[in-house]
C-alpha cells in the first residue's frame, strides 16, 4: 500500500468515525448503553466517569485494527490509525473544550470552536436519555438550529 492511499485511507476513516460517533451516541449511548452514558449526563465525582469506558472500547478496537493490519492487511492498519487520530481530535474537542478535562481553561469566543462549544452545551441541556438534541462531536450545527429542535422537543413533552 502506498503511502498516499494510506493517507487517504486515514483521512476517510477520519470522517466517517465522526458519523459512528454521532450515531452511536444517538442510538447506543442514548439508547440500550445509557447505563455507561448516564455518568456523562450527571456531574462527575473524580477523575474517570462511566461514560469513559466509550473511548476504552474504540481504543481497544483501534489498538486490535493496526496489530492485525501491519501483519496482514495494510488497510486495516489505516483505519486503526484513523480512529486513533479521530480519538484525539474527539478528546481535544469533546473533553478538553468542551468539559475542560485538561488543566488549562480555554473558552472559544468566537468562529467554529464557539459553535462547536455551545452545540456541545446544549447536547447536555436535558439530562436526561431523552429530548436531547446536537450528538455530533466534531461537526457543530448552527446553534440556533439545536435551540429550536430543544423548543420543540420541550413543547411536544408537555
Ligand atoms: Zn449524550
Ligand atoms: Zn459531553
Amino acid at each position: 500500500m502506498s503511502w498516499y492511499a494510506a493517507l487517504a485511507v486515514v483521512l476517510v476513516t477520519v470522517v466517517a468515525m465522526e458519523f459512528v460517533a454521532w450515531g452511536s451516541h444517538k442510538y447506543i449511548m442514548h439508547g440500550w448503553g445509557w447505563g455507561w452514558h448516564q455518568s456523562h449526563h450527571e456531574p462527575r465525582h473524580g477523575r474517570f466517569e462511566k461514560n469513559d469506558l466509550f473511548a476504552v472500547v474504540f481504543a481497544v478496537l483501534a489498538i486490535v485494527l493496526i496489530g492485525y493490519g501491519r501483519l496482514h492487511a495494510p488497510v486495516l492498519a489505516a483505519i486503526g490509525a484513523g480512529m486513533t487520530l479521530y480519538g484525539l481530535l474527539y478528546f481535544c474537542v469533546h473533553d478538553g473544550l468542551v468539559h475542560q478535562r485538561w488543566p488549562w481553561r480555554f473558552v472559544p469566543r468566537s468562529g467554529y470552536l464557539k459553535r462547536l462549544y455551545q452545540a456541545h452545551r446544549l447536547h447536555h441541556a436535558v439530562p436526561t436519555r431523552e429530548n436531547c438534541v446536537g450528538f455530533s462531536f466534531l461537526y457543530a450545527p448552527p446553534v440556533h438550529q439545536l435551540k429550536d429542535e430543544l423548543r420543540r422537543l420541550d413543547s411536544v413533552r408537555r
